[in-house]
């Protein structure tokens, strides 16, 4: 089969590899559709501690079961499935107890296990029995079903976030998982939700969204603007989804008093410190924390959205290219001059 292999930092390699086999416990996926992830792009630029070399990246995954060993019961020749990112190990006490994108060895497809990138996919039987693999329902194309993925990582944000009927939000940064955040705050039951971004263009694409306000971070002032916004109280709850030390700054006097700030775009390896004047929070009995990945039931649960069209998944993905253009896939994903780009292998 054709694979995408990364050899190294910054190496990564279209090529022909055997094609796996089916054991008695696992299943082999032709993969349709795999979207790239932010992640990936820093796994190939700086490598992960979790990825040994060589390694299939990818972990946004939809496609058709071709193959089941003799033990698999859940699934079948001919079903189609979407995978998630995060496995739990189901042993640990996070995994037992449903909080499994916390467990300590933090099993993911496209880290430990093989990616998407690759024509076919052998999925291991801890990923059968535990991880995030679901049937994609028959609304769905297999594109759109990659995105149950990310829309996972936002449902598990906003429910650590806690929104609620009527709330305001603001979400930092306006890329496809930061208006996922935002249109997904909308259906939780937001009253307005507010998005700030830097570059123009997606500026542009935010504006076809669910979203109330688009605030241009370089030509408004974002905390005028959301003290306009908000009647000078702040807004409820406010999520950062741009991985940047300087944002997490910025988003944290933004809140109202018992507001909850959501540190979800992690930062990359290296970044500074955050310096933070405590009594912001101290007086606003205000509630900082972070939140990251997803687990099984959240990628079940994005796809059933998905399938409803209280999401429109068709509308988050900007651009297709073949497993032979997957570096300029991950170009276009880095350019940030579009939303969520796909690799369709098959
Ligand atoms: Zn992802
Ligand atoms: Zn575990």
């Amino acid at each position: 089969m054709k694979a995408a292999v990364l050899e190294g930092i910054d190496s990564m390699v279209v090529k022909e590899v055997g094609t796996p086999e089916v054991t008695d416990d696992s299943l082999l996926l032709k993969v349709r559709s795999c979207a790239v992830c932010g992640s990936d792009i820093r796994i190939y630029h700086y490598g992960n501690p979790r990825v040994k070399y060589p390694q299939i990246v990818g972990h946004e995954i939809a496609g058709d079961v071709v193959e089941v060993g003799p033990k698999v019961k859940k699934f079948k020749q001919g079903d189609k499935v979407a995978i998630g990112a995060d496995v739990p190990c189901g042993e640990c006490p996070f995994c037992r107890d449903g909080l499994g994108n916390n467990c300590a060895i933090n099993y993911a497809m496209g880290y430990q296990f093989p990616g998407g990138f690759a024509e076919y996919l052998l999925v291991d039987p801890l990923v059968i029995n535990y991880g995030p693999i679901h049937k994609i329902p028959d609304n769905l194309s297999y594109d759109e079903a990659t995105m149950a993925e990310p829309l996972a990582c936002c449902i598990n944000g906003l429910e650590l976030s806690r929104v609620s009927l009527g709330d305001i939000v603001v979400v930092i940064g306006a890329g496809p998982v930061g208006c996922m955040l935002a249109e997904l705050a909308k259906v939780m039951g937001a009253r307005k939700v507010i998005i700030s971004q830097r570059s123009k263009v997606r500026l542009e694409l935010a504006k076809t969204f669910d979203i109330d306000v688009v605030i241009s971070a370089t030509e408004e002032d974002l905390t005028q603007r959301v003290m306009e916004e908000t009647g000078g109280f702040g807004a409820d709850v406010i999520l950062t989804a741009t991985s940047s030390v300087e944002v997490q700054t910025q988003a944290i006097p933004l809140v109202k008093r018992r507001g909850r700030i959501n540190l979800f775009a992690g930062l990359p390896k290296g970044s500074p410190p955050l310096i933070l004047d405590s009594n912001l929070l101290h007086y606003k009995e205000a509630f900082l924390f972070g939140s990251h990945g997803s687990v099984p039931r959240h990628h079940r649960m994005a796809l059933e959205l998905l399938s409803s069209g209280r999401i429109t998944a068709q509308k988050y993905i900007s651009h297709n290219f073949g497993l032979d253009q997957i570096m300029d896939a991950f170009k276009t994903v880095e350019s940030r001059q579009g939303m969520k780009v796909i690799v369709n292998p098959n």
